[in-house]
């Protein structure tokens, strides 16, 4: 098994050589359609938004965004999953990992289920700034999370984050100033087909800088 990530590691190579492997049976083995918390941030959306969406894997939440109407630009950092996305939705899919978001006050919102879980827990205050200034002020960003005591990997070797409610919540804060930060708790599976606690931010960004 390979070592957690050191402090100045931004992403975990490991975890993102797991979904290159993997990349087809884990496209194929979801069903677009239906996701409480997707429909959600539909709702919360004007038609036509913007949405950058981080860790898109096979591009099934894409694809129901974008029959939802929004704008979306799905991302992955894996090449193999991005091509995976690109097929089922008949266009480009950027290969990006989290560190490399450099855009500023471009989109309404930012999709990131299952994904930010994955970012070494260092790295993440940086990835929610620079997901904070890709956001216009008053955007929406939605992330999840599995909980836990610290970091970890599971037992197909992905690394994780694993944080606690208390400590997700104090890295947003610390990270860049929200007007609203909401962390809903549930439960839920994985891939591992574990069955966890998982953890939903919510978040809209306040105008004015990030700390991080
Ligand atoms: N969001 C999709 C979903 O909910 O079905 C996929 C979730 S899958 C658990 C995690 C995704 O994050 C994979 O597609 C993986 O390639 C991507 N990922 C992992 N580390 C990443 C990184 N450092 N930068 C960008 N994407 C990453």
């Amino acid at each position: 098994m390979t070592d957690l990530p050191d402090e100045h590691d931004t992403e975990d190579a490991a975890t993102l050589a797991f979904y290159e492997r993997e990349a087809v049976a884990y496209a194929a083995r979801r069903e677009a359609g239906a996701h409480a918390h997707l429909d959600r941030f539909i709702d919360r959306l004007s038609p036509g938004a913007a949405v950058l969406e981080l860790g898109c894997g096979g591009g099934h939440e894409a694809q129901a965004m974008l029959e939802a109407g929004l704008r979306v630009t799905p991302t992955d950092g894996s090449p193999a999953l991005a091509a995976e996305a690109s097929a089922r939705l008949g266009r480009p899919v950027k290969v990006m990992t989290f560190v490399q978001l450099r855009e500023e006050k471009r989109y309404d919102a930012v999709w990131a289920n299952a994904c930010l879980l994955h970012a070494p827990a260092d790295a993440l205050p940086d990835i929610l700034g620079r997901i904070w200034r890709a956001l216009k002020p008053g955007g929406l960003l939605f992330a999840s999370f599995k909980a836990g005591d610290g970091p970890g990997r599971d037992a197909l070797g992905r690394y994780y984050n694993f944080p606690s409610r208390d400590g997700l919540e104090a890295t947003f804060s610390m990270a860049a100033p929200w007007a609203e930060l909401t962390i809903e708790t549930g439960t839920g599976g994985g891939y591992d087909g574990v069955e966890r606690t998982w953890l939903a931010a919510w978040a809209v960004a306040w105008p004015a800088e990030p700390l991080a």
